[in-house]
C-alpha cells in the first residue's frame, strides 16, 4: 500500500476550498447538473460560502449536502484531516486521540469519529471457494462458557475467505436460526465452509455447502486444510484493537467498530492509500 504522508495531505488539501473542490470533482465527475437549466452547466464557487452556483441561472448546489459533513460547523479541512488520522494508523485511533489532534471538544471529536466510522460499511458477499465461519465474544468482564454464561459480552459472528475478505456482525446469539441465514446471504453455495464443532452449523450441508469441521474441544486446531486460522487471526486483531486503542467498546457501537476493522482488513493488499479509500466512501455514502 502506498504511503500518504502529512506533507502529501497538506499539499493536496491546503485549505477548505481545496477539500470542497475535491468533493465537487468526485461527486460530479461529469460536471454539475443544474436542476433549473436541466443540463450540465459550468459552475463557479460562491465567495465565502461552501457552494457552487450555475454560471447561467445562479442556482446553487452544496457538495456537502447528503454527505457525513452536511450541516456540520466543523471546517472541511478538519473533517478531511480527521479521516486522514483515522486511516493512517494500522489500528485506527480513538475519539479521544482525535480530540487532541484536531483541537476540538470531545463532543465534536466523537461526532466526527462516529460519522466517519458510519460510512466504512462494506456491503459485500464472500466469493472465495474456502470460507471460515466462527463466533466470538467481545467485551464484558466475566469469562463465560460458550453460548451461555457470557453475560456482559456481545456475540460476534465472522466469516472470512482464506487470503481474502471478512465480514463480522454483531448477533443476538449463536443459534442455527441466527447464523445460517447470514451464511446463506453472504457465502456462495459453491464454497467449502470451515467451522468448529458448534451444533448450530450442523445443517450447512443441507443448505448445499460443503462443510469441514475442526474439533477444538479435543484440542485439535488444524487438520490438513481444516482450520479456522483466518477468522481467528481477524478476532485477535479486533481484540487487540479494543484493548489497545479503544479501551472499551459498548455493544451499541461494536458493529461500527467491526465495520472499520473489516474495511481496513479487506483493503490490506490494495495499492491505494487507506486515506483515499476512506475519502472515496464520502462519495459512496451519500
Ligand atoms: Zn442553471
Amino acid at each position: 500500500m502506498k504511503r500518504f504522508t502529512v506533507k502529501d495531505f497538506n499539499t493536496k488539501f491546503p485549505n477548505d476550498d481545496a477539500c470542497l473542490e475535491w468533493l465537487r470533482n468526485n461527486r460530479w465527475p461529469e460536471g454539475i447538473y443544474c436542476e433549473k437549466c436541466q443540463r450540465v452547466t459550468k459552475h463557479h464557487k460562491v465567495t465565502g460560502r461552501p457552494v457552487y452556483a450555475c454560471d447561467f441561472c445562479g442556482h446553487q448546489v452544496s457538495p456537502m449536502a447528503g454527505t457525513i459533513m452536511e450541516k456540520s460547523a466543523t471546517s472541511l479541512k478538519l473533517w478531511f484531516y480527521a479521516m486522514y488520522l483515522m486511516a493512517s494508523t494500522r489500528c485506527g485511533i480513538s475519539a479521544k486521540q482525535l480530540e487532541r489532534e484536531l483541537g476540538v471538544t470531545y463532543k465534536t471529536a466523537w461526532r466526527i469519529f462516529k460519522q466517519i466510522r458510519s460510512m466504512l460499511n462494506d456491503n459485500i458477499v464472500l466469493e472465495g471457494s474456502s470460507v471460515e465461519a466462527d463466533e466470538t465474544y467481545v467485551g464484558g468482564v466475566r469469562r463465560g462458557k460458550r453460548g451461555r454464561g457470557a453475560e456482559g459480552k456481545t456475540v460476534v459472528f465472522g466469516m472470512a475467505e482464506r487470503k481474502g475478505k471478512v465480514i463480522a456482525k454483531v448477533v443476538p446469539d449463536v443459534k442455527a436460526n441466527t447464523l445460517l441465514p447470514i451464511i446463506k446471504e453472504k457465502v456462495l453455495e459453491s464454497s467449502i465452509v470451515y467451522t468448529d464443532e458448534l451444533p448450530s452449523y450442523d445443517r450447512l450441508p443441507k443448505l448445499g455447502y460443503q462443510h469441514r469441521r475442526i474439533h477444538h474441544a479435543s484440542k485439535v486446531y488444524v487438520m490438513g486444510d481444516i482450520h479456522t486460522n483466518t477468522v481467528d487471526g481477524f478476532w485477535s486483531l479486533i481484540k487487540r484493537g479494543i484493548s489497545g486503542v479503544n479501551h472499551a467498546v459498548s455493544a451499541k457501537y461494536l458493529q461500527n467498530y467491526l465495520n472499520e476493522y473489516a474495511f481496513r482488513y479487506n483493503r490490506r493488499e490494495q495499492e491505494e492509500p487507506m486515506f483515499e479509500a476512506f475519502l472515496s466512501q464520502v462519495v459512496v455514502c451519500q
